[in-house]
């Protein structure tokens, strides 16, 4: 058995699998996609002492440095289940869906999370020309330009009240009749000079030149006429799903799907650790993400030593 398996291949596992297998101890890794989210970006300039990199770059550097330690990358295997072990210092069973089954003394969970997406025309087609999900990493590449936010939830008030300083003017854009972010949120936001809130508004079409997003078309709900809004970027903030669907059952999720973790990375099963976008962690960035593995896996071998492995 493994003493430690990470699931998912992410900054998170990586991280994670590095950190275990400079213990010395037997280290795997199965990620359904190795790099994770950062595969689907182009620019990341938060990641810090790295100015500047791109996503399948830091993807790959992210297996190499792995591959320098002798950790057993299984690529491309999807997690179907986990069963905690029977037995308090017992093994931990990871079942894959190609019907394998990997036992191990600790598990980090790692799994990530995805944006859920507007499903319009041109959304897919100006994803990274304007389309973004992350107002953290995005932001600052529309300094001056017009922009557009969707969703009137804390994240999508957030974004809009973040983005009003930097760029000209945002809109935020509601389906419902009313916001749901907080109240405060909701005050701050509609105190700035430069932004708008449209709601009871459908978007209905990203619409580009070609190479890059130039607006907005939407269905104002109350009287359904159709109107384009001029915008150089679209942030999508109407939820982050957490690929956590396989560990219903086994182990604690929060209402929205997150694994609940503790400071150090435990989560509600003896053993089982986890790390980055699929938890509970507040703030979903690669350097979070990249810290919170090397935390599970500490905390996994400060568990191994304690119950007399290695
Ligand atoms: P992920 O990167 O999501 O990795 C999850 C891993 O788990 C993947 O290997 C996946 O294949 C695997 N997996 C999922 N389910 C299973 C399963 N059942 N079995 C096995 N493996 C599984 N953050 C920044 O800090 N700066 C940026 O500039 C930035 N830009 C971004 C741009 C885009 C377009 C996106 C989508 C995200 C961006 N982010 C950025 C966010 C950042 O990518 C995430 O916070 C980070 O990748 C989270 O790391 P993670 O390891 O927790 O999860």
């Amino acid at each position: 058995p493994f003493d430690v398996l990470v699931v998912g291949g992410g900054p998170s596992g990586a991280a994670a699998a590095v950190y275990a297998a400079r213990k010395g101890i037997r280290t795997g890794i199965a990620a359904e996609r190795f790099g994770g989210q950062v595969l689907d970006t182009m620019a990341i300039e938060n990641f810090i002492s790295v100015p500047y990199t791109e996503g399948p770059q830091f993807g790959s550097a992210l297996e190499n440095h792995v591959r320098q330690y002798g950790v057993d990358i299984m690529n491309t295997q999807k997690a179907a289940k986990l069963v905690p072990a029977a037995t308090e210092n017992g093994l931990v069973e990871i079942e894959l869906e190609s019907g394998a089954s990997l036992l191990a003394r600790t598990v980090i969970l790692s799994t990530g999370a995805r944006w859920r997406s507007m499903n319009v025309p041109g959304e897919d087609q100006y994803r990274n020309k304007g389309v973004t999900y992350c107002p953290h990493c995005d932001g600052p590449l529309f300094k001056g330009k017009r922009v557009a936010v969707i969703g009137g939830g804390n994240s999508g008030v957030e974004a809009a009240i973040d983005l009003a300083g930097l760029v000209e003017h945002v809109t935020l854009i509601e389906f419902d009749s009313v916001l749901r972010a907080d109240e405060v949120l909701q005050r701050k936001l509609r105190s700035l000079p430069n932004a708008d809130i449209l709601l009871s508004t459908l978007t209905t079409e990203v619409v580009g030149d070609g190479n890059k997003v130039t607006g907005l078309a939407y269905k104002d709900r109350t009287t359904d006429a159709a109107h384009t809004l001029d915008v150089e970027g679209v942030f999508v903030q109407i939820g982050l799903l957490p690929n956590t669907e396989w560990l219903t059952g086994s182990v604690e999720l929060s209402d929205r799907g997150e694994i609940a973790i503790d400071d150090r990375g435990q989560t509600s099963v003896p053993g089982v650790f986890a790390a980055g976008d699929c938890t509970t962690v507040p703030y979903k960035q690669i350097v979070i993400a990249a810290g919170a593995g090397a935390t599970a896996a500490l905390s996994a071998f400060d568990r191994l030593i304690r119950t007399g492995v290695p």
